[in-house]
């Protein structure tokens, strides 16, 4: 869990201190604090999901991530209880006796980025002036700056009563990488065709998911090729794919030959005939 002690207490101070100075600097620490909250289910969540994976940075859509791929509760307000005695087979568990965990508090993802944003429109930048005739102001609207950051604080007062914040629950399923990496995943949110990642950050694997039946099976991205020693080669595929158009990547082989990749842009002309034989 977070502890917010520190932020709530410093945005209240520069909120009495009430200079445009202090105010901005309030605003700082708001989104900080989102980014923080967001980011924090985000390092939970790793041992289900890979850095690379990872496509954008903004706050509301790491959570909008994590709410697809790995936890549909990511961000929901729920308990976790746990009985005081072991269950037993057949016994209704309604009827046993619970302790709280503890508590997850949740939040509504598209109003913390519209908090986020407006923070940072309102203080964080200064103006860009329309006309010759504009002043450039050192800082924004004190009353602008004031109304989001109340409105951050009360958000951020109610996230920071939760007393736990968990990566979720659900079957899941796991293989070993080729690099020795255990790599984990919600078989919930895996999907036939789904390109998953290893969760170590050194390492370039990445896995096709591949469903028979109740079985999910990972596919190893790879491109083999023959060099001319004879020996054959293996590339990792997911470095190959963020490769841009004409861009050059070598590798050179033990007997000193080297193997070229490149991207190209390639274009077929159909016949009208054919398709309608086809059709
Ligand atoms: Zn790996
Ligand atoms: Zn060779």
């Amino acid at each position: 869990m977070i502890d917010f002690h520190d932020t709530i207490d410093t945005i209240k101070r520069h909120l009495a201190d009430g200079s445009d100075r202090s105010l901005t600097y309030a605003a700082l620490e708001c989104r900080l604090a989102i980014e923080r909250i967001c980011y924090d289910r985000l390092a939970r969540a790793h041992d289900y999901i890979s850095h690379e994976e990872v496509r954008r940075w903004q706050p509301h859509l790491v959570i909008k991530l994590l709410t697809e791929d790995v936890d549909p509760h990511v961000a929901s307000t729920y308990t976790l209880s746990i009985s005081t005695q072991p269950a037993v087979e057949g016994e209704d568990l309604t009827k046993k006796d619970y302790v709280p965990v503890g508590t997850q508090q949740g939040f509504n993802g598209a109003r913390l980025a519209k908090l986020w944003n407006a923070l940072s429109n309102t203080a964080l930048h200064v103006s860009l002036p329309k006309s010759s005739d504009v002043g450039v102001t050192q800082f924004g609207s004190a009353g602008a700056i004031r109304t989001k950051v109340e409105q951050a604080l009360i958000e951020l007062e109610r996230i920071a009563t939760g007393t736990m914040t968990s990566n979720g629950f659900g079957p899941g399923v796991s293989f070993t990488c080729e690099c020795g990496q255990l790599v984990k995943r919600r078989s919930e949110q895996l999907s036939a065709g789904k390109v998953v990642h290893c969760i170590n950050p050194a390492c370039n694997e990445s896995y096709e998911v591949e469903i028979e039946g109740d079985n999910i099976n990972f596919g190893v991205r790879a491109v083999y090729l023959t060099c001319k020693c004879g020996e054959e080669r293996r590339f990792p595929k997911a470095p190959l794919d963020k490769m841009r158009v004409n861009e050059i990547a070598r590798s050179h082989c033990s007997c000193g030959a080297e193997t070229i990749f490149c991207w190209k842009l390639f274009s077929a002309v159909r016949d009208p005939d054919a398709t309608k034989r086809v059709t």
